[in-house]
């Protein structure tokens, strides 16, 4: 661990770093931990790697030993510097300056698997944690041809993303990550792996992309906003928080569609599977 923290210290006082912490920079100074992100991403040479948020370049260090090719996306133009300068004699690394919620991931793995010999695609990040479930969803929602998200997170949001629906810790978003990925649990991280220390406990998980999503559906989109409607009055039973929010036209249709699905009219939205979800997804269809 010594040798990190020296290293990271070396690092800050060369370039006149202070960690920005508008920018969730919290760098990691504990080499179990990233000798864990390592092994849990599972790399090989054919693979590219998107790091998300490098900043002085404690993975990406790691990550171009063993991977094909290594993207960065890192929005603070000091970090840049560092990296380009720290990486200069690497041949198997982009690095690009950008807000990573406004790059087109899409585009730039085609034009990666086109031109390298790439298999698989995998992102890996200590991610800022003000934008955690934003890059999450992206990453998700955007489709994107990858295998593997392997991030350290805050321990509170990774519990939500990792449980599986009905636990006791399922938010609406434990739908959207059951409905694309199998998750597990890497390690629990405590906050003297990081200069500075962040606030709160962290957690490394690993998200494996599903071939085949858990339920059918022509539009998941429409599911998704049910179950959110579902959450935002998570206190309520279902059948009046999905009133409220007029996803069902009225008491009484939504009565009607809870009894054809043989759901007990006072069930709550944490009660129901993501398969009765996509039942009610197709009912008000
Ligand atoms: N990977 C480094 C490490 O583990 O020590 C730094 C991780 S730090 C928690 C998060 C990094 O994300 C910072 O370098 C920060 O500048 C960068 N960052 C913050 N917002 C970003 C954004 N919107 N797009 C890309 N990078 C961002």
């Amino acid at each position: 661990m010594k040798d990190l923290l020296e290293e990271t210290k070396t690092i800050m006082k060369k370039y006149g770093i202070k960690a920005n912490k508008d920018l969730g920079q919290n760098f990691l100074i504990n080499n179990e931990v990233v000798e864990n992100i390592i092994k849990a991403s599972d790399i090989s040479k054919d693979d590219l790697i998107i790091e998300i948020g490098p900043g002085l370049g404690t993975l990406t260090k790691e990550l171009i030993e063993k991977a094909g090719k290594v993207i960065c996306i890192e929005l603070d133009k000091k970090m840049i510097k560092i990296l380009n300068e720290r990486f200069v004699n690497s041949k198997n690394i982009e690095i690009i300056n950008e807000d990573v919620l406004s790059v087109d991931l899409n585009e730039l793995i085609k034009l990666n698997k086109k031109n390298e010999n790439i298999n698989n695609v995998k992102i890996v990040a200590n991610l800022p944690y003000y934008i955690t479930t934003p890059i999450i969803m992206k990453l998700l929602e955007d489709k994107l041809d990858i295998d593997s998200i392997t991030v350290m997170i805050q321990k509170e949001v990774a519990d939500r993303l990792i449980e599986i629906p009905g636990g006791k810790n399922t938010g609406a978003i434990t739908y959207t990550i059951f409905y694309y990925c199998e998750s597990e649990k890497v390690m629990e991280v405590q906050n003297n792996s990081f200069i500075p220390e962040p606030d709160v406990t962290s957690e490394v998980i690993k998200l494996k992309l599903r071939k085949k999503t858990v339920v059918e559906l022509e539009n998941p989109k429409v599911m998704f906003m049910i179950i959110k409607s579902a959450f935002m009055q998570r206190r309520k039973t279902l059948l009046n928080a999905l009133t409220n929010t007029q996803v069902f036209a009225s008491k009484q249709e939504g009565l009607k569609i809870l009894r054809k699905l043989n759901l007990d009219e006072n069930v709550r939205a944490e009660n129901l599977s993501i398969e009765d979800y996509a039942k009610i997804a197709k009912e008000i269809l």
